[in-house]
Order: C-alpha cells, then structure tokens, then sequence
C-alpha cells in the first residue's frame, strides 16, 4: 500500500508526549503498565474479560468455554462466542446498575438541539422511566423478544431512548441515519425484516428542515407495493412539540404537512402516557443479538453487521474507559449520530457502561457558525471530545478564528475516528482546538469491530501526527503480505487480526457466507479489515488508505492516505482525494480532487506547486498526473470519501454503482464538468 522509504519521513517525524494533564490521572499512566494489561489480554483473554465483566451484572455462569471461536475456514464454519450460557441484559447493565451504585440523581444524557439555547437532559432515573414506559409501549405493539425494531429519528432524547428500550425487551435495534431516504430505508426495513418502525415529525439541519415522518411514509407506500407491512409506526411529536410549546414562529418551524395512517400511525407521548414506568428487563443469552447495523457503503453495498449482548457490552464499555480515559466528573461529548456505530458505541452504550454524562447534539458544527462546537464544550464544561476528521478538516477551511472565540480550557482528550486524520488535520486538532494541551486519541476501528482497534491511551502513550499508535486490549493485528503470511517488524501490508476479540462482529445477517467470504475469505485464519497499514520501527501502526483504493504505479504501491496529506499540507487545499487512472506506461498513475479553502481559486499555478509540494514531500513516483478542482467530494452520510465514485468520474464513467449512501449526489455533474481539459 506504500513506499516504505517513503512514509518513514513522517513515521520519523516529531514525536508528542500525553497532555500531563491527562498523565496525572490516568487509569494507564506508562507504556509499561499498558504492556502488561495488553499482554495479558491476549495471552489470557479469559481472565482480563473476566476481572472486566465482574463490574457488570450476570445472571447465571457460563457453560462450556468462555471464549471460543474459528477463524479459519477451512477449519469450518466462521463463528465467535463469548460467555455463551451466560443471562444478562445491557440495558439494565448500563441503566440500572448505575442507579444501584448511587449514579441515580447524575445525568445520563444532556441533549443540545439544533437551535443554540435549546436543550434538555435527563439523569438515569429518569432514563430508567422512560425507557420502561417505551419498552412497553414496543411490548403492548406486539414486539418481542427477537423481533427487529427500526429506528430513523433525528438526534433527540427519543432516539438512545427508544434503542435502550429494545435492548430491554430484547429486541435487536436497527438503526437508519435520520439523513437517509424512502428507498435507502425500505432496504434496510426489508434486508433486516423489521416488525416495527419508531420515527420523528421532522427536524432541521441548520436550516434545512427535513421532513422525516412524510420519508417515512414514502418508504410505507414502497414497502406497501412489496407486500411488506409493518405493525405500526411511532411518532415522536419532536418539531411540533415545540409549535406547541412556543407558538408559530418565522420561519415556521414544523413540517408542513404530516400524513396520518389512522391504522398505522400512532404518537410516542400518546403512547407512553398509557403504560407502566416499570419494566423487568428480559434476561438474554450473552450470544443473543443486541442489533443489527448496516456499514457506511464506502467501498459498496452495506453490510447488516450483527453483534451480540457481553462481548459487545464489555468492549464498549472498556474502550470507552481507557481510550477517553474518562474518570467520574468527566463530561463527554462525541458528535457521532447514533445511525452510526460511532453513535451505539461512543455516545450510547459505552458511556452509560461507565455511568458517564453524554451529549446528543442534534445540530450541525457550522449552525450558527464554524464556532458551534466550541460553544457547546464551553457550556457543558466538556473534558472529553470524539468527532471525525471531516469535520476537523471543514472546520480549518473556517480558520481558528471561530475556535479561539472560545475557552475550551476544560478540554483534556480530543478523539478522532473515521478516516484517516492527516498529520496537517492531526496539528490543527492539537494546537488549535487542543491548545497544544490535550492528548489526541486516534482511533482505528470499524462497524463490524463494535469498537476501537488501535488507537493510542491518552495517559501514556507518546504521539506520532498521522498514526493510530497500538492496539487496544484483547487485539493482535497484523501485518500479511500478499501471500497472507506474517511480515514482522517495519512493514507494509494488509491490516489483519489474528484472534478474536469479545465484540468481533457475528455474521452479516441473512447472509453467513458473505460474512464468512468479506472478512475470513481472502486470508485464511484472520479478520481481514480492508485497509492496508504501515508499522514503523518503533511498532506504531499507520493506516494507509482501504485496500480497494491501493495504486500500483510502475510497480511501487502508493498510499493514497500519504499522498492525500502532503497535498493537504499546501496552505490552500482544504481537502483532497486520490484515485488511481489507467496510464500506457506506468499502468496506474494517481488522480487527485482537490477542494480548496473558502475565497482561494483553482489555477495552473496551484497545480504546479502542488505537484511540486508532493515531489519535496513524497518522491516523483507519488506525484498525481492530473489535479483537478472539485469545490466539493462525494461523501457517504458519515462523512467518508467516495473514491469509488470518484475513481468512475475520473474516467468519465457514468455508471456510478450504488450511491444510496452518499450525502449530496449533486456534486457528481460538476466534478464531472471540471475534469481536466487535458484528458
Ligand atoms: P463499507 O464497509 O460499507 O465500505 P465503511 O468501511 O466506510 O463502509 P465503517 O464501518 O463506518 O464503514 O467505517 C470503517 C472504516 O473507516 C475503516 O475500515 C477505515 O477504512 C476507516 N477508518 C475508521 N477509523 C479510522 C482511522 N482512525 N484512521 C483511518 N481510517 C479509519
Ligand atoms: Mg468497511
């Protein structure tokens, strides 16, 4: 995936020790200490998951073994288990055990609304509340234990309610981004046979208002023509509760018209006004599904990734600990939406494992202005703060001015997580936003691994600008060549894990064999991860870019994350995307979008000293053929790059595959329109 001379440059760069203001604390305060706790992790994963899962509450101890599981096809049937036999339920793990241990009165939730000075929040007292009266509102509809619920709401309180609910009745939760069409949730509806959907009004994003529920009934209409139905649908009276509250306002901020299905429809306050605050939790198999959810589409169709109750309920919980090293007062904040994995872990499940406060922030970081998420640090008093590096990068395009406007002194670790953070976004992070005094967590992970891979602990760990650092506890990643075999040492290669870790994904549902052929097929006794990596001398892992994307240029594999970041290093590019473009010669040559910052122009001269820039930075090899202007980049909903689409309109291909992801399809006709003269 990389010219190993190459990438050392950086891998050789400054190296940034943990804030001291998070040393001082730390849960791991050395390298030392962390290598003790992560080698026992792997060489007895059974006790270190055992000391772990004592916090939390069983019913019941396991039979059998502990932790079992086959990696490898030819062995049979892919398949992981963790505590199997064992009863539990996550959701009154990381509601009412937190009551029980005095955390009644504490806040669960603070919710920040689209508009500043709109907000609320709840403690886990009143969460347990109106989480039972939601479960049996699921309960009284005809859901149980081992239907699925689908959930498509805008950040609210209702949502990590309703998915808190499911996970009480024991009914798999499969959430669709709030942001996702008709057709985008009718295939989820269907791929993950939903019984029930809970849905919204509508929201505004900024300014936009979307009208969810009127979606909604599009999707019944396409459901409706496939002989599908559902057994009702719940409506959060979210945008007109607030007409209720305050009056019609300018501009009217409600949907204008919602459609209403006397059989169908029914709304959330209505329905829980009728039913018990209590709910006994039902007690699951450890190896029972906790919920469905379907993977960002970067690299084509997405997958349903299934994970189950312990194994997930203890990773989350634990990454979530030592990666944030959160400590008791700690006011955390990710800007994840729960339709994302990042949301299930980050913002619901492993900050309520640790009785942790956590914000659900249903605006956008540039509503009012870029300054939004700083104001929200300052007002919460937040310690701990997760967010993907496109928003870093769309917040540099604002300049540090709308960052300085704020104190954000109470801010001591800044996670990053999505994409990989270049070293230019990675400076802006530390010095700008972090005031060169807080520890940047990186973390590596996926959808299908229920939390973070690598990623470095915010106590102990020194950091390198660009890397991922190490693997978390239970981990074994490793580096596989070509032929699948181990390379030790500083290397490059296919990004792979080697044993099994409590949240490793179960199946893809309805589909083993897509599970079984996606990550066990092309390495035979690993988890194959899809992205490619680098390890340094020192053992810090880097990640370069996803496999699909890997450039063979006259036989020299060329990292598009490395490429993209030496572009990104110029003062005027905000944002850049490398693909690779058949070439006679070299056989693949690379291809770059650049987006520039706000008010700068595309010219012939940007191009030449960017393709200088790459030559001083990388070497002649990685220099990119054509540069072209792209005032914006295909992106999934979750703010990924789309180089598969950009690869097609790099060759001027109209047949773009499946784009049901993507945010803004808008901007396709005019990449398309600002290809190069030359080609
Ligand atoms: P699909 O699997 O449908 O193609 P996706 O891989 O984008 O979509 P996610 O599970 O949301 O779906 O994203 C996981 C991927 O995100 C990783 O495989 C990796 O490519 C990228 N990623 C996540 N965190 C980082 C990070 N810290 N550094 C670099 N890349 C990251
Ligand atoms: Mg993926």
């Amino acid at each position: 995936m990389v010219d190993i001379a190459d990438i050392e440059k950086s891998a050789l760069g400054p190296v940034y020790p943990p804030s001291p203001r998070v040393v001082a604390e730390a849960h791991v305060k050395s390298m030392e200490e962390y290598r003790k706790m992560y080698d026992r992790s792997i060489n007895d994963p059974v006790a270190f998951w055992g000391d772990i899962a004592k916090q939390f509450y069983w019913k019941g101890a396991p039979e059998g073994r502990v932790f079992d599981y086959n990696f490898s096809k030819s062995n049979g049937r892919i398949f992981i288990k963790f505590m199997e036999g064992i009863k539990t339920n996550v959701c009154y793990n990381v509601i009412d055990r937190n009551i029980e241990n005095g955390l009644g009165d504490n806040v669960a939730f603070y919710w920040e609304g689209n508009e500043p000075g709109d907000d609320s929040k709840v403690t886990y007292s009143e969460l347990k509340r109106r989480v039972c009266q939601f479960a049996n509102v699921l309960k009284a509809k005809g859901v149980k234990k081992g239907d699925h619920v689908a959930i498509y709401m805008p950040m609210i309180l209702e949502l990590p309610i309703a998915v808190l609910a499911c996970a009480r009745i024991g009914a798999p939760h499969s959430v669709v981004f709030g942001g996702f069409s008709a057709e985008s949730l009718v295939d989820r509806i269907l791929d993950s046979k939903c019984c029930l959907l809970v849905t919204a009004d509508g929201l505004y994003r900024g300014k936009k208002l979307i009208e969810l529920k009127s979606i909604a009934d599009q999707a019944f209409q396409i459901l409706k023509d496939r002989n599908y139905s559902l057994k009702c649908c719940i409506v959060v009276r979210h945008l007109l509760e607030d007409l209720d509250k305050k009056g019609p306002q300018e501009p009217p901020k409600r949907p204008s018209n919602i459609g209403w299905n006397e059989e169908l429809d029914c709304w959330w306050h209505e329905e829980v006004a009728n039913v018990s605050d209590e709910c006994e939790p039902e007690w699951l198999d450890a190896e029972d599904p906790l919920f469905l959810l379907y993977t960002s589409g970067s690299t084509g169709k997405p997958k349903g990734v299934v994970h189950t109750q312990a194994g997930y309920l203890l990773y989350a919980a634990t990454t979530f600990k030592y990666s944030f090293d959160y400590h008791h007062g700690d006011v955390y904040f990710c800007t994840a939406d729960v339709g994302w994995i990042t949301g299930h872990s980050y913002v619901v499940y492993g900050p309520l494992a640790n009785g942790a406060p956590s914000i659900v922030f249903e605006g956008l970081p540039v509503y009012p202005d870029a300054g939004r998420y700083w104001d929200i640090v300052d007002k919460y008093k937040v310690s701990k703060f997760y967010t993907a590096p496109t928003a870093i990068r769309s917040l540099m395009r604002f300049g540090p001015d709308y960052v300085k406007k704020y104190s954000r002194k109470t801010l001591k670790v800044l996670g990053s997580v999505g994409e990989p953070l270049n070293p230019e976004a990675w400076r802006f992070y530390y010095e700008v936003i972090g005031n060169g005094e807080c520890s940047i967590s990186d973390t590596f992970w996926q959808t299908e691994t229920g939390g973070h891979v690598l990623t470095p602990l915010p106590g102990c760990t020194p950091m390198k600008p660009g890397s991922v650092c190490f693997p978390f506890f239970g981990i074994k990643p490793v580096v596989l060549n070509e032929d699948g075999n181990e390379v030790q040492g500083q290397s490059e290669g296919y990004l792979a894990i080697s044993q099994a870790w409590p949240s490793t994904m179960r199946t893809v549902y309805g589909d083993h064999e897509r599970y079984e052929n996606t990550y066990f097929g092309k390495f035979d006794g690993y988890y194959c991860t899809g992205d490619g990596c680098f390890r340094d001398k020192d053992g810090y892992f880097w990640i370069t870019g996803r496999i699909d994307d890997c450039i063979n240029v006259s036989g020299h594999l060329t990292s598009t994350a490395q490429v993209e970041s030496a572009l990104i290093e110029h003062d005027l590019v905000a944002e850049a995307a490398v693909v690779s473009y058949p070439h006679e010669i070299k056989g693949q040559c690379l291809y770059a979008f650049l987006t520039l910052i706000k008010g700068a122009e595309f010219s012939d001269e940007v191009v030449v000293q960017l393709k200088q820039q790459v030559r001083q930075k990388i070497g002649s090899i990685a220099v990119p053929d054509y540069i072209q202007d792209a005032p914006g980049l295909p992106k999934t909903r979750s703010g990924k790059i789309m180089r598969r689409v950009l690869r097609k309109i790099a060759r001027n291909d109209h047949q773009l595959g499946d784009i049901s992801t993507m945010a803004d399809s808008s901007i396709i006709e005019t990449l398309f329109q600002l290809r190069p003269a030359s080609l």
